[in-house]
C-alpha cells in the first residue's frame, strides 16, 4: 500500500464575482500528504488556503487539477464512489456553531452521518457517539442536548466527534482553533494531537498562525495569492525560511529562538488583490530582494534541498 495518502496536482479554482473580474483564487497547487501525517497550509487571510482545502473535498467544485486520495480519483467520482471517498475525509471548521443545526440535537448531529453512511443506526449509532463524546472530552449525556448549551471550545469539540463518526482516515482541519481562547486553543489541539496518534489520523491543518502550525505539523506548505511559495519540513521552512514571504510571516509571529528572528525583514505593505495579480513574481511589489526580472518572469515551484521554493533567489 502507498504510504502517499492524498495528492494534490494543479489544483485551480477561479471566481467570477462580476463580469470581466476573475479572482484567481488557487492557481496551481500541488502537494501531498502521507499516511498519518500532519501537514500545514499556511498564509495571510485571502491567500486561497482555505479556497484549496473546500475545493480538494468538492464542497467547492475546482476548475482543473487532480486530486486522488488513496488512489481513487477524487474529482473524477460520482455517486456511490464521491460518497465512498467523502466518509473517508473529513472536514472540521472554524465555527462549529455555524455548521450544527441548532434545531438538532447533539445525538442528532453525531449519528446522522453513520446512518446515511450505512455505518450504524438506532441504538447501535447513539453508542458509538456516546463513545465518540467521551473520546473528545465531553460526558455521553450531552447527546440530549443541543449546541447552544455548549461553550466555543465544547461545540469545537463535538464538531471534532461528528468528524470522527465516520472513521475517516484524513481531517482537514480549517483554522480550528483560531476563534477559541488561546487556554481553551491548547487544550483543542492537544487532543487533536492525541487523536491523530491513537487513530493513524492525516491533517491538512490550515492556519493563519505559525506558532499552531509549529506545534501541530511535520511539514508545511506556504500559500501566497493562491500559490504555493514554499514547502518543506515545518521546522526548517519556519525555523530557516527560503522564500522572502516565508521569511516575512515568521517575522510576524514570535519563535524561541531570537537568533532567528534577527536579520529578517518585517512584514511590509498589504497583499495585493487575487484578481489583479501584479506580474512576474506576484510577491515582487512587497519583497526587499526583488531584482528586474522578478516584475516580468513569474518563478516555478522548483525542488530545493528538502522542500521546495518559488523564487530567482534559489532557482
Ligand atoms: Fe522576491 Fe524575486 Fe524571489 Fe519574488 S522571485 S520572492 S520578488 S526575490
Amino acid at each position: 500500500m502507498s504510504d502517499t495518502l492524498l495528492e494534490v496536482r494543479g489544483l485551480r479554482k477561479h471566481f467570477h464575482p462580476k463580469r470581466r473580474v476573475t479572482v484567481r483564487a488557487v492557481e496551481d497547487v500541488s502537494f501531498s500528504i502521507r499516511r498519518g501525517e500532519a501537514f500545514g497550509l499556511v498564509g495571510e487571510s485571502g491567500c486561497g488556503k482555505s479556497t484549496a482545502a473546500r475545493a480538494l473535498l468538492r464542497l467547492i467544485e475546482p476548475d482543473a487539477g487532480s486530486v486522488r486520495f488513496g488512489g481513487a480519483d477524487v474529482l473524477t467520482a460520482r455517486g456511490a464512489s464521491l460518497k465512498a471517498i467523502r466518509r473517508r475525509m473529513q472536514i472540521v471548521f472554524q465555527d462549529p456553531y455555524s455548521s450544527l443545526d441548532p434545531r438538532q440535537s447533539i445525538g442528532g448531529a453525531l449519528t446522522e452521518p453513520m446512518r446515511v453512511h450505512g455505518i450504524a443506526e438506532g441504538r447501535d449509532a447513539r453508542r458509538r457517539a456516546g463513545a465518540l463524546l467521551e473520546e473528545v472530552g465531553l460526558p455521553p449525556a450531552a447527546l440530549d442536548r443541543y449546541p447552544h448549551e455548549f461553550s466555543g471550545g465544547q461545540r469545537q469539540r463535538i464538531g471534532i466527534a461528528r468528524a470522527l463518526a465516520l472513521e475517516p482516515e484524513l481531517i482537514v482541519a480549517d483554522e480550528p482553533v483560531s476563534a477559541l481562547d488561546v487556554s481553551v486553543q491548547a487544550q483543542v489541539l492537544l487532543l487533536l494531537e492525541d487523536l491523530r496518534r491513537r487513530r493513524g489520523l492525516a491533517f491538512l491543518f490550515v492556519s493563519h498562525d505559525l506558532s499552531v502550525v509549529r506545534w501541530f505539523c511535520e511539514r508545511v506548505a506556504v500559500m501566497y495569492l493562491g500559490r504555493i511559495v514554499e514547502e518543506g519540513p515545518v521546522a526548517r521552512v519556519l525555523n530557516a525560511p527560503l522564500h522572502p514571504y516565508a521569511a516575512m510571516l515568521r517575522d510576524a509571529y514570535p519563535v524561541p529562538d531570537p537568533a532567528h528572528r534577527a536579520a529578517l525583514p518585517r512584514i511590509i505593505g498589504e497583499i495585493p488583490s487575487a484578481a489583479a495579480p501584479p506580474p512576474g513574481c506576484p510577491f515582487h511589489p512587497r519583497c526587499v530582494h526583488a531584482m528586474p526580472r522578478c516584475s516580468t518572469e513569474p518563478p516555478a515551484l522548483l525542488a530545493k534541498d528538502d522542500g521546495a521554493v518559488a523564487c530567482h533567489l534559489h532557482g
